[in-house]
C-alpha cells in the first residue's frame, strides 16, 4: 500500500484501477517516438493510465480527494476507456468504508475524476459517500454544462445530484476545506481546475491532478492534448514548481499507473526528473 506520513496527516494512494487513454491524446504535440520511451503502449496505440485518489486522516476528518470513474459509465464509453471500478474494494482495503468520508474533494468534473460521487439505485442516483461533503469550483460546475469541446466527459449523474440536494459545495476560487487542506485553481486542463494542498507539520503534498498528470508529464511543455488552455497549462506549471521546487513538495500523480507520487525536481542539466525519495 502506498502511504505516507505529511506531518500529523497519514495519507493513502487509493487507485480506482487502469483504464486505457490514446498515446498522442495523453501526450499532445510531442512526437510517439519520444514518449514511448517513457510509457507502456500496445499496438492499438493505447497506454495503461492510472485512477489514483487519494484519502487523508487529519485525525479528525478523513478527506478524500477524486473519485475516479466509478461504475455508471454509458457502455460505449466503458468499451473504449474501460471500467475498472477498484475505489470502493480499495478503500476498503485501506480501512475506510463509505461511511467514514468526512470530505469528497473533485478537482475538476471529467467523468474520470468523480465517477465515484454516485451510485445509481433504479432510476435514481445517490452520494456514494452518504456523509460527506463533497466540494468543486463554481466555474468548473458551470463549464460542464456549456457543452463545449470536452463535452462528452461530462455526466451530469455524477454532480448534478449533488448540488441539488445541497451536498456539493460550489467554491469561488482558492480556499481551505478542513484546517490544513486547502484548494487551489491552476487553469489549463480546465479553467478551473483546483489542486488540492495538503499541508501538516512543515511538510506540503499537492495532488496537482490533470495539470501534470503522470511523473511522464513533468516537464513543461508535456502537456496533454485534452488541456483545453495549452499555453496556460504551461504558465501554471511554472507557477507551481516555483513554489513546489523549492518548498520541496510532494507533487501526486492522478494518472500515473505506477508513481503515485514523487518530488519534482531539476537535475544538474537543467531537466525536470522524479524522485520518489
Ligand atoms: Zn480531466
Amino acid at each position: 500500500m502506498n502511504r505516507v506520513t505529511l506531518g500529523d496527516f497519514e495519507v493513502t494512494a487509493v487507485s480506482d484501477g487502469i483504464y486505457h487513454l490514446d498515446g498522442g491524446a495523453f501526450f499532445g504535440v510531442i512526437p510517439k517516438v519520444l514518449w514511448e520511451k517513457k510509457v507502456e503502449v500496445d499496438d492499438k496505440n493505447l497506454v495503461p493510465t492510472g485512477l489514483n485518489s487519494v484519502v487523508v486522516r487529519t485525525g479528525t476528518q478523513t478527506v478524500l480527494i477524486e473519485t475516479g470513474i466509478g461504475n455508471k459509465l454509458p457502455e460505449r464509453m466503458a468499451k473504449i476507456f474501460g471500467q475498472p471500478a477498484q475505489l470502493l474494494d480499495n478503500l476498503n482495503a485501506a480501512g475506510v468504508s463509505p461511511e467514514d468520508v468526512d470530505i469528497v474533494i473533485n478537482t475538476h468534473l471529467h467523468f474520470d475524476h468523480c465517477g465515484w460521487n454516485t451510485v445509481r439505485r433504479g432510476d435514481d442516483f445517490f452520494p456514494t459517500f452518504p456523509n460527506a461533503k463533497y466540494y468543486v469550483q463554481e466555474g468548473e460546475w458551470q463549464h460542464a454544462h456549456q457543452l463545449q469541446r470536452d463535452a462528452p466527459s461530462y455526466y451530469s449523474e455524477n454532480y448534478d445530484p449533488l448540488v441539488e440536494s445541497g451536498q456539493m459545495t460550489l467554491l469561488q476560487g482558492d480556499q481551505e476545506i478542513v484546517p490544513g487542506i486547502s484548494v487551489k485553481v491552476y487553469a489549463g486542463h480546465t479553467k478551473n481546475m483546483q489542486a488540492v494542498i495538503i499541508n501538516s507539520g512543515g511538510k506540503t503534498a499537492c495532488y496537482i491532478s490533470d495539470l501534470i498528470p503522470t511523473s511522464a508529464h513533468i516537464d513543461l511543455t508535456w502537456g496533454m492534448a485534452f488541456d483545453l488552455y495549452p499555453l496556460k497549462t504551461i504558465e501554471s506549471r511554472k507557477q507551481y514548481y516555483g513554489q513546489a521546487l523549492p518548498g520541496k513538495w510532494l507533487t501526486m500523480f492522478t494518472h500515473d499507473p505506477n508513481v503515485p507520487w514523487a518530488y519534482v525536481s531539476k537535475d544538474e542539466r537543467g531537466k525536470m526528473v522524479a524522485l520518489r525519495e
